[in-house]
This record gives C-alpha cells, structure tokens and sequence, in this order.
C-alpha cells in the first residue's frame, strides 16, 4: 500500500500560513503534539476500563527525544495509535477533530481529553520541513501506517513495520528552526506546558510533569500542608503564603485553580508572570493578569479552565464575556476567603492584615461588590491594641441602625507617630474609641468610606481636629466681679503674651495635658492633597489652634487671679515652650531644635521652682 492524498483544506496552501501564524510562540507545536499523545493514552485507559482492551504493565508514557545529527525531534506515544482509516480521515482533513467523535462514542472519559485549542497537529509545521508519523492501532489485527507530508497539501500514507501500539512523530526541523534542538530548551518548554499533564512526559529519563496539579483535588482532600508544600514546588524562591484560594465551580463556566497570596517582602513582587492559565492542565498563558482585581495583581495562581477562549489577543481577551464572569467570581472568592480568615483565625489575621490592608483598601475603593462583600474583615487597630471593623464601631457608638438614622456619626483616629498618646487618652478616658490609621492609603479609604455612607452621615475625624464636647469636663463656670471667668482672664494673658498665636481654651477631662493643637479636618485634608500633588509645596501643617486646658496646673497659673500667679517672664517661656513641643510631631525633628527646646526645658522648670 502507498497512496498519496491532499490535505482537505480549502487554502490550497496553509503550510506557510501556519508557519507565520503565532510566529512568536511557534514552541507550541510541542504542547500540542505531546497533548495528542496524551489524549491518546488516555483514550486507551478509558478502552482498557471498559474492558475493551488488555494492558500488560508497561508504563504509559509520552516521550519527546531529538537529534541534532538528524535534525529531527520525535514525540512518541503509547496510547491508541490510529488506523490507516483514522490517519486517513485525522490527519488528512484539517478542520476534522476526531476528538469530538471519540467524546460522542465514550462519554465517560469527556474529562480527561484535552480540548482542541491550538493548531493541533499541524502546528508542527511550524518548525518542520518534514513530518512523519507512524502508527499501530490498539485494534485487533490492525496495520501499522507511516505518514508522511513535506509542508505541500500533498501527503503520503503506506504501510509500516511500528510493531508496538501508538504513535510516532517525527520532525525534521526546519534550517530557521534550530534552535529547538536542544535539550535545555525542549526541557524548558515541556516543564513549562506539560508540568501537569496527566501522564507522565519523559525527555531523556526526566519526567517533566511529577507533581499532581493540586488544584484538581477537592479543597476537603487538602491539608495546610499540601497547599504549602505545592507552593514551595512552584515558587522554590519564595517564603511560605499567607493563604490561599482553592477556587472548584461548575456553573456558569467550569473553573478549578488556586490563588496563593504570597508575602511581600521580595524585592521581585511585580513580575508579570504570576498567574498561570491552564486549559484541562494544558499550560496556556503566564499573562493571565486580566483574571485578576486590579489590586492583587501580585498574587500567584494556577487556573484551569476550558472556557477561557484562548486563541483571541490578550486585550481582547479583556472584553470577552465569560473572562469578565470568571474575574469577578475570582474577586468574589478572594473577598470570602478574607472574611473566612477573619473569623477563622483572628490573630492570625491581624498579623497579615499590616500587610494587606492596602490591597484590600485599594480593592474595595475599585470595586463596589468586593468591599461590601470585605467589609466586616477591613479592620482597624484600635488604640487599646484591640482590633474592630468599622461597622463594629458605628455599632458601639450608635446602634445597630446607625445605617437608617441621619444623625451625624463620627469615627475617630489617629495617626501613629504623629498623634500624641495622651491626646488618645483623653478620647479613651471620655469612652471614645480611637483608630490607628496608616497614610496615605486611609486618607483616600476613608474618603470612599464616606462617599459610601454618605446617608448615614459618617465622618472621620483626627483626635486633634476638634475637641467635641465629650471631652470637657463638666465642672461650674465661676465668675469674678466684672463678670470674667478663668477662662476669659487665662485666654487674655496667653494671646497678650503670644499674639502670633491662635488661642483657645477649655477644660478638658484629662488635667495632665496642657495644651492641644487643633486642625479642622477638612482643612487638613485638603493641605494634605496639595502636599502630596506637589511634595515641594506648603507643609500639610497649616492654620491651627491651640486649646489651652485650663485644668492643667502651669496653664491654669497664667490666670492673673491664681493664688500663685506665673511672672511674665515665666509665663511666656512656659507657654513658648509647650506650644513648641506640640508643634514636635508635625515638623521633621531637626536637631537643633531638640537641642533648643531641652535648653529651654532646662530653664524653665529652674524659673518654675523659683516661681512657687
Ligand atoms: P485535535 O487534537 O484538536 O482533535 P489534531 O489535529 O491535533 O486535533 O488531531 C486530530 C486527530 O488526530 C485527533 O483528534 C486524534 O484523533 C488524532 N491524533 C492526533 N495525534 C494522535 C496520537 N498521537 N495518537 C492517536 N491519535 C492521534
């Protein structure tokens, strides 16, 4: 038998057109001979299950070998091998995919055929002169047959002595194509597309594919430990993941993979390759980064799916409809398995919160859906160590309808490193909770917070932009002859002695703090917003005003009237030197000036004990 035929196609010459096509990822051919194989062998396991055909122990396999001598790769397999008829019809007509037919005939083994996604076959005419293929049917009594095809339409098929079942392919690569003879770069493709195939992939006497993609196992069959340990596999460079994602859907679009949330402390967190897109374990993509909320772009995963259209551009790959689906049902999982954690393990939680908060600060602020869906888990750090969401706080304060109700609603923070702790105190002694808030991310997070609340009157307000009147003592108002109380005669002496400032005054609840510097909110933020549009410009530190606390012991002896009375000269030095160590936290420490105002400590606790 010897027989020439024409490749059915209507193009009358595809070859160079599947040459040119995917020129840069012409590495595929491997992928998609190597599948065939594979589909191949597990074409025979399902025959073998039915009972249709006997195994004997030899090891089913796909191998890959070359020769530079020859110039040649080959790609062998040992799984059902095809007929005369079947490489005929197969490998004859180009738009034919026997892989529908073998589905319809065996529904049972749907799951393990790979789909046909890329040029299947006849991209290996991507790097091939020459193509020869030989094989022998698991049939009973069948015929071996060698094809072979030069790139023309025309191809040959005659019978050959293959005495063992399954299928040959022999490449003869192209002179442009080279490069591909070589065992590094064969290696590397085959690790990179075949790492989790389901059959074992030998080149040399490696096995490519060793490891299990663990995402195919059911989240109730895995242990901490799996998890860790694949991750380690994978990413040998990185520490262990926060947590991870097991994602496993059915409906609307068939999806399995992990999500692996890694730590943040490498100096390598932005590299592209981050997500990993497999159709049925066949590697597809490393820039699968669309999947993805735009704020965790630097997590790490493994996704499976046959419904990711994959021969269409990755921008458009953007609009497509079922990719739109399967990003948001991945944000939806990732926002889950947040609020999982937080429950979960809550001190766990709160350690990698320090972490995360931004991303998932910076999520919400994208995406409606995920910070409804997040909200109980975005936590704060409370003054007293503690932590709470800011439902919880609202709660506390208000009621459980703190959402329907219009009265105005508060939530108090402060900013670590800038907020001085006995200014906290005050808001804690008069049972006012304080969070810790971290620029520059919760400027803007707390602006979508009240943009988001707006109904239910939320703000935020920095324990120094006001000093509500939870925070004054209630104590009687006594006043001398002419009608002028403390503290009429205490504000008086101050702004005479400091006109350049800004005096207030009041009692405040907590004697021991002097003086409080005031900035109102808004005015800070919006100082704040031009700092940080243009860094060069005015400091964030603006007008302000200094509440005098009458009840302090120095500040109370500015009153003329106070049985020990402050001289001039010790009053100015004492309210100079308190006004400018509260000014400390919003000026870069200059040396100079800590040198001063101790210079200055100094003398005037002297005058101070003079004084009495
Ligand atoms: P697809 O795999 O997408 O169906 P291909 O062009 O790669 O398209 O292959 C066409 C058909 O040829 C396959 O469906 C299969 O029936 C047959 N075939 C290809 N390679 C092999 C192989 N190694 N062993 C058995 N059959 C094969």
């Amino acid at each position: 038998m010897s027989e020439k035929g024409q490749i059915s196609i209507s193009a009358q010459n595809i070859f160079p057109i599947i040459k040119k096509w995917l020129y840069s990822e012409r590495e595929i051919f491997l992928r998609e001979l190597v599948s065939n194989g594979v589909d191949a062998i597990t074409k025979l396991k399902i025959l073998a299950g039915d009972g249709k055909v006997a195994l004997d122990d030899e090891p089913l396999q796909v191998k890959v070998t070359f020769s530079t001598d020859a110039k040649t790769i080959t790609v062998e397999d040992n799984g059902i091998g095809m007929t005369v008829e079947e490489v005929r019809k197969y490998l004859g007509q180009m738009a034919f995919s026997g892989a529908e037919e073998f589905i319809a005939q065996y529904q049972s083994g749907k799951d393990g055929i790979i789909g046909h996604f890329g040029l299947g076959f006849y991209s290996a005419f991507m790097v091939s002169r020459k193509v020869e293929v030989e094989s022998l049917s698991w049939q009973e009594g069948a015929q071996a047959v060698r094809w072979s095809c030069t790139g023309e339409p025309e191809y040959t098929v005659e019978e050959s002595t293959k005495a063992d079942r399954g299928t040959r392919i022999v490449l003869h690569v192209a002179d442009d194509d080279e490069e591909f003879l070589d065992s590094w770069k064969l290696r590397e493709i085959l690790r990179r597309y075949c790492r989790f195939l389901p059959v074992p992939i030998l080149i040399g006497d490696e096995v490519v594919n060793p490891d299990p993609p663990l995402w195919v196992s059911k989240p109730g069959d895995l242990k901490d430990e799996d998890y860790i340990a694949f991750y380690k596999k994978m990413f040998p460079a990185d520490d262990e993941p926060y947590f991870w994602v097991h994602v496993n859907a059915d409906f609307p679009f068939h999806l399995q993979g992990v999500l692996f949330f890694p730590r943040l402390n490498r100096q390598d967190d932005l590299r592209s390759d981050r997500m990993h897109l497999y159709c049925n374990r066949v590697f597809v993509s490393s820039e699968m980064n669309v999947l993805l909320p735009e704020a965790f772009q630097y997590i790490r995963g493994f996704i499976d799916s046959p419904d990711i259209p994959l021969n269409v551009s990755r921008s458009f790959l953007q609009q497509d409809a079922s990719v739109r689906k399967i990003a948001s049902h991945l944000s939806k999982k990732i926002a889950d398995r947040i609020v999982e954690l937080s429950t979960e393990r809550p001190d766990e939680y709160a350690k990698m919160w320090k972490e995360l908060h931004p991303y998932v600060k910076f999520a919400c602020m994208r995406d409606d859906k995920f910070a409804e869906r997040v909200s109980a888990a975005v936590i704060y750090e409370k003054s007293d160590g503690t932590f709470t969401s800011l439902e919880a706080v609202l709660k506390q304060k208000y009621g459980e309808d703190y959402a329907t109700d219009t009265t105005e609603k508060h939530i108090y923070y402060a900013v670590p490193g800038e907020t001085l702790r006995s200014l906290i105190h005050l808001y804690e002694e008069a049972g006012l909770p304080v969070i810790l808030a971290t620029p520059p991310i919760d400027s803007h997070y707390f602006n979508y917070y009240e943009s988001k609340h707006h109904d239910a009157k939320v703000t935020f307000q920095r324990v120094d932009s006001a000093l509500g009147p939870e925070l004054v003592a209630d104590l009687p108002e006594v006043v001398d002859a002419d009608g002028r109380s403390v503290h009429d005669r205490v504000l008086e002496r101050a702004r005479a002695l400091l006109p350049e400032v800004q005096f207030e005054a009041q009692k405040l609840k907590k004697s021991e703090l002097p003086l409080v510097l005031v900035i109102p909110e808004l005015q800070r933020r919006f100082k704040e917003m031009i700092a940080h549009q243009s860094p060069r410009s005015e400091n964030p530190f603006g007008a302000h005003q200094c509440v005098l606390n009458l009840r302090h012991p120095v500040i109370e002896r500015l009153d003329p009237a106070h049985a020990h009375p402050l001289s001039e000269e010790t009053a100015r030095e004492a309210l100079t030197h308190l006004y400018d160590l509260a000014l400390l936290p919003h000026k870069k420490l200059d040396p100079d000036a800590v040198d001063r105002l101790f210079v200055q400590a100094g003398s005037l606790m002297g005058r101070l004990s003079g004084d009495v």
